[in-house]
């Protein structure tokens, strides 16, 4: 049990001086959770609703991670992060349900917007070819394609795509020779370089088409199998609805409840494992636990020191699951004037630097806010931009697809998530060819007492929120399962001194 580790810890001070000499805190817990993302809290809730004690580290001064809903002007809340619940995100929707958060539908009525080497088309998405403009040049190719791709992603185990039988083969090139071995025109090209770049933040190169099929397979739920169409739809896919009050609003929910267990701006720096027990070492506290759960993105887990190190196929893992790169860029109007259009105010095309947008008004559509994404390589190139750069190139692409009102400007927000130093590039991490053959199975393969969470190691909706919190509650579950059994941790010797916890306050004075 933690005594002996407290007991390690001996020096753990009774309460009343609970804090070393270096003005470091200590508390003792049953399980740490490293990262206040949708992954982390749901492990720690997890914990804690099994009886057991916990300490959740978040480097940052709020939960929510990649999620962040900032107050706009009058009743506007801008989603600067991932925002969109749709179809067979359960468990993402069930704790909205426990949280007393609404949902609403994202404004789909109307026509979207092709617009390509300068000719503009409206399309309706309920045709047979779904989100693809059915018109575009190459969209029976891109269709053919996709249809394709789904197909594949069905023998594509979710819990371990490195067993299916063609895994060598997918996992051998990028998602670039599939798509001009499967698409011969310059437009269906286009349409699936959109595709990917809309998914992933990445370009068709950089991905293993292994990982783009895993994906696609882990689109949906237990009873529904994935489908690349559920990844880009607006309607019954992955963009069908938002969060009333924005999606970090759960998180702060979760967080609330949890207490003085959460310590923010607590940056992790290392992880020690010794004599049965785990520490946690961050910023102005020490943590020791049976179990630690590290909740974050593949690369971001190795910018921890481990000691002792990581096995090197875990650590070689974190070496080649990068990123993507994304800039969210969103524009305030005083009214969706493109819903007067009969526009659903959804566009894709050329219009670079933003190839993808959104109507992102509030629930009541006033006032309107239209939404859009900088992707991959555009994202790297305009990263290095000046922000009045690219807030006029952003404008000037919203006004290519829906006119010149769109100039009409009152606001603008973006985020480079790849500037985030706690986070450094989304949506997510995707692999590279070869990653997956080789290193899939470290990805949740426990390290002693170290288990891994965060939405890249779901296996249903990885990439998303859902894929967060599923797999924070599976991490909850491996720890769970492993802790000493006997009572728990309540009337642990310990617990004096883990009920000794540091509250933000608390906390943000001793580090001045
Ligand atoms: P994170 O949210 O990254 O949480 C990890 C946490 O660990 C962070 O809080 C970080 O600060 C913390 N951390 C990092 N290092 C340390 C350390 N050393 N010590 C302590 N703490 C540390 N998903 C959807 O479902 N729908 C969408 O519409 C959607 N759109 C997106 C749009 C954008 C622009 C972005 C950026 C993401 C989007 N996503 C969307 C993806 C979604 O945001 C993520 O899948 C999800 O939030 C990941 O949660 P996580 O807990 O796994 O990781």
């Amino acid at each position: 049990m933690i005594g002996g580790a407290a007991a390690g810890a001996a020096t753990v001070a009774a309460p009343g001086a609970a804090r070393a000499a270096t003005g470091t805190k200590r508390r003792v817990v049953d399980v740490v959770v490293v990262g206040g993302g949708y992954a982390g809290l749901a492990a720690a809730r997890a914990v804690v609703g099994a009886g057991r004690s916990v300490a959740l580290l978040e480097a940052r001064e709020r939960v929510g991670g990649r999620i962040q809903s900032i107050p706009g002007p009058g009743d506007v809340v801008y989603d600067v992060g991932g925002q969109w619940i749709g179809p067979t995100q359960d468990r993402m929707a069930a704790l909205a349900r426990e949280y007393g958060v609404g949902t609403f539908k994202t404004y789909n009525d109307g026509d979207n917007v092709y617009l390509r080497a300068g000719l503009r088309q409206r399309y309706a998405t309920s045709g047979p070819l779904g989100p693809i403009p059915p018109e575009a040049p190459g969209a029976a190719e891109a269709g053919a394609a996709i249809v394709n791709l789904n197909d594949m992603a069905q023998k594509v185990p979710r819990d371990a795509p490195w067993t299916a039988a063609q895994a060598r083969e997918w996992d051998s090139q990028n998602f670039e020779a599939f798509k001009n071995a499967n698409a011969a025109s310059e437009g269906g090209r286009f349409l699936l370089d959109v595709g990917i770049e809309a998914v992933f933040a990445q370009e068709p190169r950089d991905i293993s088409l292994l990982y783009v099929l895993f994906y696609i397979g882990a689109a949906g739920n237990e009873d529904t199998p994935g489908d690349f169409n559920r990844l880009l739809n607006t309607g019954g896919g992955a963009q069908e609805s938002r969060f009333v009050g924005g999606a970090q609003t759960v998180a702060r929910a979760i967080a609330s409840k949890l207490g003085s267990r959460v310590v923010l701006g607590a940056p992790v720096r290392r992880i020690e494992q010794r004599g049965g027990t785990v520490t946690v070492h961050a910023d102005g506290i020490d943590v020791v636990a049976h179990r630690a759960i590290v909740a974050m993105a593949p690369p971001l887990t190795a910018r921890i020191a481990y000691d002792p190190p990581l096995p090197g196929m875990r650590d070689q893992l974190t070496q080649r699951f990068p990123n993507g790169s994304v800039i969210k860029v969103q524009v305030l109007y005083d009214t969706p004037f493109w819903r007067a259009d009969g526009l659903t105010g959804q566009a894709v095309g050329d219009a670079d630097p933003v190839r993808i947008t959104f109507d992102n008004s509030p629930p009541d559509g006033s006032p309107g806010v239209l939404l859009g994404f900088i992707e991959g390589e555009l994202a790297r190139q305009w990263s290095q931009r000046s922000a009045a750069e690219r807030r006029a190139a952003a404008i000037e692409s919203f006004a290519a697809y829906f006119g010149p009102q769109a100039r009409q400007v009152r606001d603008y927000v973006e985020r480079d998530w790849s500037g985030e130093v706690w986070t450094r590039g989304c949506y997510g991490g995707s692999t590279p060819p070869g990653v997956l053959l080789d290193y899939g199975p470290h990805l949740r393969r426990p390290v002693d007492r170290i288990h891994w969470a965060g939405t890249e190691t779901s296996t249903i909706w990885a990439g998303y929120m859902e894929g967060a919190v599923r797999s924070g509650e599976r991490a909850a579950r491996e720890v769970l399962a492993l802790l000493p059994g006997g009572s728990p941790s309540t009337s642990h010797p310990a617990r004096r001194r883990s009920d000794r916890r540091l509250t933000r306050h608390e906390h943000t004075r001793r580090r001045r």
